[in-house]
């Protein structure tokens, strides 16, 4: 088996050439005779050709050579690239999704990138079990083609959602996959039941919650550690046909905090269903400034209703509410003034606009398309995301949004609370703790389970359990592999930024180095932060981000990948010798 891995890298390495000219040479072929010493049936590209897929990817900071790409049939051809990187001594494996990674996550310098797109069509099945409907879709699937189908063949739709829907399932379930739904819901990894995995030992395993659940919870938000999801069970809801979308605005952030948090602290019927917000310019710069406001070309963003104490930003409160055709327009209106009554923006700063849901969950694609019209989608994107808790959220918007960011990033600047529970948690916080505790003892369960039962206002152990089943999945799991600040409530802040393509490789240098100087400060000043989508360059900083979790994260990776084979771009583990 040595003798014939070694046989595959001898026949592959003469095709990857330093030479581009070379290299071009052998740009679209595929090499059957290592696709036979592979044992894999799809298709495997060398050289420029593997180069051009894989060396590059969305953050376009990094440049690496891969020696192949491989084109999975299924996982059967997954555990056979695994396994012959087992067998090797130095190949390593990345699962490729969209390679909408920042910092080379999805890259292998000299070891095989998997292409998952070419698994996308591999499941697509509904089904239906008592606590709900469910779609099976592979891990390669695009995000976007998982919404267009569940909606158009059954009306039903995930819950959870990623802003852009550009990704793969596989890529954000190796994260998180956060949005405006999430403080209902929970992250994408909340909501899915079941996976299909490839470990780095090279076994084909299906787990969940209740089989192989160690396995379940690595791999979710696991940063393509512990192995390379093939399907995934994912959740769904009947999906709404059109949505009211509303974007408001604040001139001081506390009160933009303290309206968004009670927001998503509230039960479903009492909010929108989706809550984002983003901070900008107080200006007319029109990439940072009061013209990324406005949902359509008729509105106009009117200075004038600013207050003359209004600072150098500005935040907008993004909501969206879900109705169905047969809704009334003063239905939809008397639920969107009764929620919005409360909330203390500035009059006269409202935009909103009527679209069908599909569109609404589509909205990034449209700047996607201008974007590569104008270039910048091209351009590198040094983007910062960060989990900030909510107690230091506030020096964070005075030190970051206020005076390092206060010119803007060249794109959104994104920050809106999450709920590490569900919201029906909140709501019941003024209950007396010592008769939650009691109960909770009684019924042998945990505090915020019975919060859960008690607030549905279950009597029986029957109505409980069945209370608890109903808030499954609307939470962060600790036992899932991501980390978060501590705290209930906690922010998510991305800072994506756009580089023009007339700017000078200074300006992109000083995007990057305010990203660092932007962490530096935070580990400076204590504050409770985790990087999201992280990057690293040390062992020391891993350790620091995962805290009291490192060693739970290194005994999975020893139980999953003991040669450290998968996603070497993470840069966490070296490959074993
Ligand atoms: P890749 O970048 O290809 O891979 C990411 C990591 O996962 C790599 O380590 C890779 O090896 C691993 N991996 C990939 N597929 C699998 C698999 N099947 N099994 C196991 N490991 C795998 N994120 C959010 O949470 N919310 C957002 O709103 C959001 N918006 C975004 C908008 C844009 C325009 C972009 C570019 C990114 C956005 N992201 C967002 C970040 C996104 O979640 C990450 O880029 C993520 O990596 C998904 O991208 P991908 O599918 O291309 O995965």
């Amino acid at each position: 088996n040595h003798t014939y891995t070694h046989t595959m890298i001898a026949y592959i390495e003469p095709y990857f050439l330093d030479n581009d000219a070379d290299a071009a040479s052998v740009t679209g072929q595929s090499f059957d005779g290592v696709s036979e010493s592979l044992h894999i049936q799809g298709e495997i590209l060398c050289g420029g050709a593997a180069a051009d897929i894989a060396g590059k990817d969305f953050g376009g900071m990094n440049c690496v050579k891969p020696l192949a790409v491989v084109r999975p049939v299924g996982p059967e051809d997954i555990a056979g690239a695994v396994r012959a990187a087992l067998r090797s001594d130095k190949l390593t494996v990345a699962a490729r999704g969209n390679g909408h990674s920042i910092n080379g996550q999805a890259m292998a310098e000299g070891g095989l990138v998997l292409d998952m797109r070419s698994t996308a069509e591999n499941h697509f099945e509904v089904g239906f079990l008592p606590s709900g409907a469910f779609v099976d879709v592979s891990g390669g699937a695009l995000w976007e083609n998982v919404l267009k189908r569940c909606v158009s063949e059954y009306g039903l739709a995930p819950r959870s959602w990623t802003d852009y829907l550009g990704l793969t399932v596989g890529g954000t379930l190796s994260n998180a996959g956060v949005g405006g739904q999430a403080f209902r819901y929970g992250p994408q990894t909340s909501n899915v039941t079941e996976l299909d995995v490839v470990t780095g030992n090279g076994d084909v395993v299906t787990c969940s919650e209740v089989e192989n659940s160690e396995l379940f919870f690595s791999v979710l938000g696991g940063l393509g550690q512990f192995g390379i999801i093939t399907r995934a069970r994912v959740l769904l809801q009947p999906a709404p046909d059109m949505v009211r979308w509303i974007r408001i605005v604040y001139t001081e952030f506390d009160e933009f905090t303290r309206d968004a948090e009670w927001l998503v602290s509230q039960k479903d019927e009492s909010s929108f269903d989706y809550v984002e917000g983003f901070v900008f310019v107080n200006g007319d710069d029109p990439v940072n400034g009061w013209p990324t406001v406005p949902l359509h070309p008729d509105h106009d963003f009117d200075p004038t209703q600013l207050p003359q104490s209004s600072g150098s930003v500005l935040y907008c409160l993004e909501l969206a509410l879900h109705y169905r055709d047969s809704d009334s327009n003063s239905t939809v209106d008397k639920r969107v003034e009764r929620l919005i009554g409360r909330l203390r923006f500035v009059e006269g700063l409202r935009f909103e606009v009527d679209l069908p849901y599909v569109d609404f969950l589509l909205r990034v694609k449209r700047a996607e398309e201008i974007a590569k019209v104008n270039g910048t989608w091209e351009t590198p994107h040094p983007w910062l995301n960060l989990f900030v808790s909510k107690r230091d959220i506030g020096e964070f918007d005075r030190t970051v949004f206020k005076e390092l960011a206060k010119n803007g990033v060249g794109g959104p600047m994104l920050v809106y609370p999450l709920l590490r529970s569900s919201p029906l948690y909140f709501t019941e916080l003024c209950m007396d703790p010592r008769v939650v505790s009691s109960l909770a003892v009684s019924y042998l369960m945990s505090k915020r389970d019975l919060l859960h039962c008690l607030y549905n206002k279950a009597q029986t152990l029957d109505e409980i359990t069945r209370g608890v089943t109903a808030c499954e999945g609307t939470e962060w799991d600790d036992r899932a592999s991501v980390v978060l600040p501590e705290g209930e409530i906690f922010y998510i802040v991305a800072l994506l930024r756009f580089v023009p393509t007339c700017a000078k490789t200074s300006s992109f240098e000083k995007m990057v180095a305010q990203n660092q100087e932007i962490v530096q400060w935070c580990v400076r000043k204590g504050i409770d932060f985790k990087l999201y989508l992280p990057h690293y360059k040390s062992r020391e900083e891993w350790i620091r981000h995962f805290g009291n979790r490192w060693s739970r994260f290194v005994d999975r990776k020893t139980m999953y990948d003991p040669m450290a084979i998968l996603s070497p771009g993470q840069k966490i583990f070296n490959r074993a010798p």
